[in-house]
């Protein structure tokens, strides 16, 4: 008897390239190589607090088309100027955006167990692929740089598809590349309950929620809280 194996679609950030992480360390990078402390910041840890509250603020203005995405880049840096009471500085706070923008990708942290999960399907045949909404360019600077690539058969960004999940578009496309079937019983891994599980069966595909910490959704078709358990799920077709 021989079941056959699923194919298996990953989203990146969050479910595989530790996203938080490597945030956090571009960001420390930046506290040195900018010199902020000599630009009245008082530590690293207020620079970090400040910067996400006000990165989630200003991607919020963007969702709601507030914001464009150029503003965006450097106004969380000149709200985490502000909030960390350091002096008004536009020109530091462009070059903390860009610093950002040039360091973040070729950080390398991945989320606990994603080799050992990764080599564990590889060895059993499974043929995988990356499904991520994000820029083309970036995206394939995070996979290459942390051990990632030689997993997997291809590498699709909403970029390079030109459609974002939850768009149905984007699994059709990124299958038409993969060359596989809509039907071939393909499951989704991902942290974004919206994207990457109801969207991926909303085309027929099965989810896999990734979500350490919350409860289980009840349309997921699994969730997960460590990247370990997948190796004990059943992924056939
Ligand atoms: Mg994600």
């Amino acid at each position: 008897m021989t079941s056959k194996l699923a194919p298996l679609f990953f989203d990146l950030d969050h479910t595989l390239w530790d996203f938080e992480t490597n945030s956090r360390l571009a960001l420390r990078r930046g506290v040195k190589d900018l010199a902020l402390l000599s630009h009245g910041l008082a530590s690293e840890q207020e620079w970090i607090v400040h910067y996400e509250a006000a990165n989630d603020w200003c991607w919020a203005q963007f969702r709601a088309g507030e914001m464009t995405k150029s503003t965006l880049r450097a106004k969380r840096f000149a709200m985490a100027m502000e909030r960390c009471g350091m002096p008004e500085n536009e020109s530091l706070a462009s070059q903390l955006g860009e610093h950002y923008l040039d360091h973040s990708p070729y950080q390398t942290a991945l989320i606990p167990g994603t080799l050992d999960m990764l080599e564990c399907l590889a060895s059993r045949g499974h043929a995988m692929w990356i499904l991520t909404n994000g820029f083309e360019e970036v995206q394939h600077i995070k996979v290459e740089n942390s051990g990632l690539a030689g997993f997997f058969r291809g590498v699709y960004t909403s970029d390079a598809l030109s459609v974002k999940k939850p768009n149905p578009e984007a699994y059709r496309r990124a299958a038409s590349l993969a060359k596989v079937e809509m039907d071939a019983g393909v499951i989704m891994i991902g942290d974004s309950l919206e994207s990457d599980v109801l969207g991926a069966q909303a085309v027929g595909w099965r989810g896999v929620h990734f979500a350490p910490g919350l409860d289980a959704h009840p349309e997921s078709w699994k969730t997960i809280e460590v990247l370990e358990q997948l190796k004990d799920l059943p992924l056939h077709v």
